[in-house]
């Protein structure tokens, strides 16, 4: 006998296993809409500068052959060694993640025969780098810098006008900062200087740590840029690149400094100032805060850079090809603006607040609105809210002045309301006109908030 067939057993539920959605990389981050008046404000600072001073845009391209970054920064040198993220692609090619600027422009000024253009050649870039290092703050493994490049001139005044922009550019983001400068000379001068480095660290090598051992063997320009235990006594006493420098860059460095002294650009002396990239000579210089503050804004350099004359000829360009530049650490400006109490207000302003009540007017509410994007004004909406109260209080929040209201009596009509936020006071006018008119109400808003400002500036203090 047939069993009795069991009750079909309700189907179960597939089980979908909540698998964690993946976080953001270790030194990566989003960058949300609260923060972008803050980099919109930079991104201005950044193209009236470089307007200002003839320099071009140039974008660069996020991977690079491996081997310009290992020639043209230099084996040696930190990026190279420890923080390049590189890769090999499906072809073979082993590619790399730009860690800087420098390498590209050079690679660009001779890859399309920009040595053919009037010299100087000047190019500007705000770019996102990547460097595989130990996030803390301020350092991050993706971040961003505006970069100035001269390029085709050895002229000193190009290396004052690029340190120049680095400090205009802080002063417009709100920030005193000061430069440190430092000559490396020429190779050959360098070269004698670094023997003389070496005989002296050598007579104290049992008080170098051990990585400062390695400097020593290896980059023996490093030792100055060391933070160990004792180095700084250490350094006191070691001899000065200032000394030994030959007599061209001499001359150029004290050009540089005339140049620095007349434009009024704060700056000190530092001859332990060496940066990390193999390929500068003759000028190097780092921007900081004048004033940091606190510990961790007194070691966050805002930026920095210096001449590499030896770059171009290095990656086959023409002899002689010399060039300076610098970047800029944009995450770093913002940080030390914002603890300044510099970055603008993040909320949005605006001086229209576009209310619709109704499906009628909410579809002929798209359209209206778009004569004011049209003609120029900054409207703001809340297309998916019905109800008007609840529109006209974000208007109040963005301190819009005007507020427009189109309801269903007012679509059958063909008007459309302007409310007056501050007095309450409503006109209804026709919605062909409804542009021109509140065109006309702001300026006499504007106008009138300018007497009400300058009434308050003019009463005498108690
Ligand atoms: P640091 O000594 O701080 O490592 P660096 O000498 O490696 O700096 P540069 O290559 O000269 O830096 O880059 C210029 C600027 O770019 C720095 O002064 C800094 O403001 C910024 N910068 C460099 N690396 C990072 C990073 N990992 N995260 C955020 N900003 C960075
Ligand atoms: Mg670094």
């Amino acid at each position: 006998m047939p069993s009795k067939p069991s009750a079909p057993k309700a189907p179960k539920a597939p089980s979908v296993k909540k698998s964690k959605v993946p976080e953001t990389l270790r030194g990566f981050r989003d960058v949300l809409p609260d923060e972008q008046a803050a980099w919109e404000k930079m991104e201005d600072v950044m193209r009236s500068l470089s307007r200002a001073y003839g320099f071009g845009r140039i974008r660069l391209p996020a991977l690079e052959q491996t081997s310009l970054f290992e020639r043209g920064v230099g084996k040696e040198t930190d990026i190279v060694e420890k923080e390049m993220f590189t890769f090999t692609d499906q072809g073979g090619v082993r590619m790399t993640l730009r860690p800087e600027g420098t390498a590209s422009i050079a690679r660009a000024y001779i890859e399309h025969g920009m040595l053919n253009q009037p010299q100087p050649v000047k190019l500007w870039y705000s770019e996102t780098f990547f460097r595989h290092e130990r996030p803390q703050a301020g350092r991050y493994r993706q971040f961003s810098q505006f970069g100035l490049e001269a390029l085709g001139s050895e002229d000193p005044v190009l290396d004052a006008q690029v340190i120049l922009m680095c400090q205009r550019f802080c002063k417009d983001m709100g920030l005193d900062v000061t430069v440190q400068v430092n000559s490396l000379g020429v190779p050959s001068s360098r070269k004698a200087y670094v023997a003389e480095l070496v005989k002296y660290f050598k007579l104290h090598k049992k008080q170098l740590s051990e990585t400062d051992q390695k400097r020593l063997i290896r980059n023996p320009l490093r030792l100055l840029d060391s933070k160990e235990p004792g180095m700084e006594e250490l350094k006191a006493g070691a001899p000065q690149m200032i000394d030994y420098l030959d007599d061209e860059s001499k001359s150029h460095f004290m050009k540089v400094l005339e140049y620095l002294d007349e434009a009024e650009v704060p700056y000190v002396l530092n001859p332990f100032l060496v940066r990390g990239l193999d390929y500068y000579t003759k000028t190097v210089f780092e921007v900081a805060l004048t004033n940091p503050g606190t510990e961790e804004g007194a070691s966050m350099v805002l930026g920095g850079g210096g001449r590499y004359d030896g770059l171009i000829p290095l990656f086959g360009g023409r002899e002689n090809t010399a060039a300076v530049g610098a970047a800029m650490g944009l995450e770093r400006v913002l940080i030390a603006a914002k603890a300044a109490g510099t970055l603008p207000d993040p909320r949005r302003r605006s001086e229209v607040f576009f209310c619709q009540l109704g499906e009628a007017a909410r579809r002929k509410g798209l359209k209206a609105f778009e004569r004011f994007r049209e003609a120029g004004i900054d409207v703001a909406e809340a297309f998916s809210k019905g109800n008007l109260k609840a529109q006209l209080e974000i208007a109040d929040k963005l301190k819009a002045p005007i507020a427009i209201i189109l309801g269903q009596k007012e679509v059958l009509d063909g008007t459309i309301i302007i409310r007056d936020m501050e007095s309450g006071a409503q006109e209804i006018v026709d919605v062909e006109k409804v542009v021109g008119i509140v065109e006309k109400r702001l300026l006499e808003i504007r106008a009138r908030k300018a007497v009400a400002k300058e009434k308050v500036e003019v009463q005498p203090s108690v």
